[in-house]
């Protein structure tokens, strides 16, 4: 569909075109000097305007906001075409307003999209114009994060990364847009975020929030950045064998929960060694048999919520139990759990949605 009406919204220019085609990495090379807004050392990617892929009017005015302070990754839950076409990329663009318009959504809720064939597109209109001449402080409101639209610009990836990576050219695109963003906003590698570190979803999906270390330290090369951002602030003990207490037992629940067997009595012995081992084969995971971080968030610790009987309750119970919460440890997520853990994430300023999540997970194992 072609919009006549095309000056609405700009059309990346031919040599923008070229310039995403090329890569920001040649042109990198001539910059000197600290990587920044002044010297725009990361050439502005091609996207693929509104008016361009066929979008709708949005329902209401769209008002900008500034300045962002972070930038959050998420997955369309959708399939993983192997269609790579421009076509198709304006038709999950399409697809994606028209689902946003049914939640009853002005818009696109994200402010770009970047499709499996590695295109980058406007979400919500006035995302490009944002932008302005490459240095900018203001973006369009949107809605792909409660409690976090004002502050954050959004980013679906087309696709479900939950065991398998974006496209290569997905890749590329997305790293090269993460660091215009930052270059155009005067953000850091550190300020990019998956969509989960805010709220209890899977999204970006299990695979791809795993990268999420790899795409700051490849934005932080684009950026010229030397120094290696920072880790994520969500905290994890780490267990390892000769451990006791209630997050051994709560692990050990977990990990029959993954599909493993073991006895559940706290101790860290040779038998939970080899099933955090295991788990960490079938997730891609160094296998050290040790629980860190990125084991407790390929996620050991799954999510859980009311309604669900399983293993992986009984170690919401058991931890719980263990920060003075009065609950049952049966494996079943009733009303008794569902109230115990509201009032432990309103003690611990989580969105009390009653939902188990990694931030509630976090703050239960801390
Ligand atoms: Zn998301």
């Amino acid at each position: 569909m072609r919009d006549l009406s095309a000056n609405a919204a700009p059309r990346p220019s031919r040599r923008a075109v070229l310039g995403g085609l090329l890569g920001a990495g040649g042109l990198g090379a001539l910059s000197v000097g600290k990587a920044g807004p002044a010297n725009a050392a990361v050439a502005r990617p091609a996207i693929i305007g509104c008016a361009t892929w066929g979008a709708q009017p949005a329902t209401s005015t769209i008002s900008m906001v500034g300045p962002p302070q972070k930038i959050l990754v998420h997955h369309t839950d959708s399939a993983n075409t192997t269609d790579y076409s421009q076509a198709a990329a304006y038709t999950i663009a399409r697809n994606i307003q028209q689902w946003h318009f049914a939640r009853g959504w002005i818009d696109s809720g994200q402010q770009f999209t970047i499709s499996r064939g590695g295109y980058t597109l406007e979400g919500r209109h006035r995302s490009v114009e944002g932008l302005g001449s490459g240095t900018s402080s203001v973006f369009p409101l949107g809605a792909h994060c409660t409690g976090q639209n004002s502050t954050s610009i959004g980013i679906e990836n087309e696709g479900t990364y939950m065991t398998v990576l974006p496209t290569s050219a997905q890749w590329t695109a997305l790293v090269n847009l993460c660091a215009y963003l930052c270059q155009t906003y005067g953000l850091g590698p550190e300020d990019i975020y998956g969509h989960r570190d805010f709220l209890d979803t899977d999204c970006p999906g299990d695979a791809l929030y795993a990268r999420l270390p790899q795409l700051r330290s490849e934005v932080a090369a684009k950026l010229g950045t030397t120094n290696p951002p920072p880790p994520p602030t969500r905290s994890w003990p780490t267990l390892s064998q000769g451990a006791s207490g209630f997050r051994v037992t709560t692990a050990q629940y977990l990990l029959r929960h993954s599909g493993r067997s073991l006895s559940v009595d706290g101790a860290f012995g040779p038998g939970t060694k080899s099933a955090v081992v295991s788990f960490q084969q079938s997730k891609g995971l160094t296998a050290d048999g040790s629980i860190g971080r990125l084991t407790w968030e390929s996620p050991l610790a799954v999510t859980c919520s009311q309604g669900q009987t399983s293993d992986a309750v009984r170690g919401v119970q058991t931890a719980l139990t263990a920060k003075g919460n009065t609950v049952t440890v049966d494996g079943v997520f009733g009303s008794g759990t569902a109230s115990a853990v509201r009032s432990f994430q309103t003690a611990n300023a989580l969105d009390p949605d009653a939902v188990v999540g990694l931030n509630t997970w976090s703050r239960l194992l801390a």
